[in-house]
This record gives C-alpha cells, sequence and structure tokens, in this order.
C-alpha cells in the first residue's frame, strides 16, 4: 500500500533494523524501544486488521509466531519471558495500520495493561 510506512521498510524503500525477513512475514527493531528488547513482526502482504484476514492467510498469520518465538530466542528474551501485543484500533492506540505484533522483553510487565 503506498502511504504505509511499514510497507515501505518491508519493502526497502524506509530503512529498518531487520532481524528477520522471509517471503511472507519481517521482523524489523521498533523505533521508539519500550523495552531493552522491543521488535515488531508483521507481514510482507498490507493487512490492516484483524478483521482483513482471509483463509489465504493462515500460513501468513502462523509465520508470524513462529517468527516471533525464534527472534525473541535469539536476542535472548525467551527464557525470562516476553509479552506480545497487537493493537487494533484507536482505543488500542494503533497507530500504523498494517498488523503487526510487538515483541517487548528484557523486563518484568504489568498486568492489566494501562
Ligand atoms: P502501533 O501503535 O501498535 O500501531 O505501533 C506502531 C509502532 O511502530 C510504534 O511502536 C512505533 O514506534 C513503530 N514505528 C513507527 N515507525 C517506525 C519505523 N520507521 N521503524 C520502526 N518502527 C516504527
Ligand atoms: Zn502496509
Amino acid at each position: 500500500m503506498a502511504d504505509c510506512v511499514f510497507c515501505k521498510i518491508i519493502s526497502g524503500e524506509i530503512k529498518a533494523d531487520f532481524l528477520y525477513k522471509d517471503d511472507l512475514v519481517a521482523c524489523f527493531k521498533d523505533i521508539k524501544p519500550a523495552a531493552p528488547v522491543h521488535f515488531l513482526v508483521a507481514p510482507v502482504r498490507h493487512i490492516p486488521t484483524p478483521a482483513e484476514i482471509t483463509d489465504q492467510d493462515r500460513e501468513i498469520i502462523s509465520r508470524m509466531f513462529e517468527a516471533a518465538g525464534k527472534v525473541a530466542e535469539r536476542l535472548g528474551a525467551a527464557q525470562s519471558g516476553y509479552r506480545m501485543v497487537v493493537n487494533i484500533g484507536p482505543d488500542a492506540g494503533q497507530e500504523v495500520p498494517h498488523i503487526h505484533i510487538h515483541i517487548l522483553g528484557g523486563r518484568k510487565f504489568g498486568w492489566p495493561p494501562g
């Protein structure tokens, strides 16, 4: 999608610190980290919210979780634990309308989130 910052990152038009990329998903560091480990997992395909996920996207969704887990492990966040967050819509504070999982680790997190 022309005006989407994550589509531009994935296509290489905007620089990012990539941790993983394949034909379906990309992992890159969040530009404003909220924890010692903070990266994002996004599909290569522009999917704005879960409402736009189709049957054809099943492989993408499973690949996102798989990539998240493997990169978290590689960054040393897996043993102590980490949090996955998906913000959807205005109440959750979704800034980028291209679905993505935040992976946050390296510190303790409170519950419920603010
Ligand atoms: P959300 O509020 O869930 O949509 O999260 C969007 C996230 O994208 C925020 O944590 C931003 O810091 C992050 N972000 C925005 N632009 C960039 C960028 N160019 N490179 C890396 N992360 C970004
Ligand atoms: Zn996009």
